[in-house]
């Protein structure tokens, strides 16, 4: 009983964390919403608000659209990694514990 109240306090209080924004959190000058980092923001302006930007919003979209591709292809990179191992893992041992 103990174990199941703890959990559900656990689980209010990471809802609370999860909509809690910071005052002075950066936000959207188009549309108010708020942002945890500068790159998050760099990124909103260009998706969202394409038409609205200045020339210097525009350089720091670019910026983070190139960093976003680096960090996409990364874990495309892992996850391919993964499902080597995966593959290798089953092949061995269909080799040498199945036969
Ligand atoms: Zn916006």
């Amino acid at each position: 009983m103990t174990d199941q109240s703890t959990t559900d306090e656990s689980e209010r209080g990471h809802a609370e964390a999860a909509f809690a924004v910071d005052d002075d959190a950066e936000r959207c000058p188009y549309c108010g919403r708020p942002f945890a980092s500068e790159h998050l923001h760099a990124l909103h302006l260009g998706e969202e608000h394409p038409d609205a930007l200045t020339e210097a919003e525009a350089e720091r979209y670019a910026a983070a659209d190139d960093r976003e591709s680096d960090e996409l292809f990364k874990f495309h990179i892992k996850v391919l990694a993964v499902l080597t191992l995966i593959a290798f893992v089953f092949l061995y041992s269909y080799t040498f514990v199945w036969t």
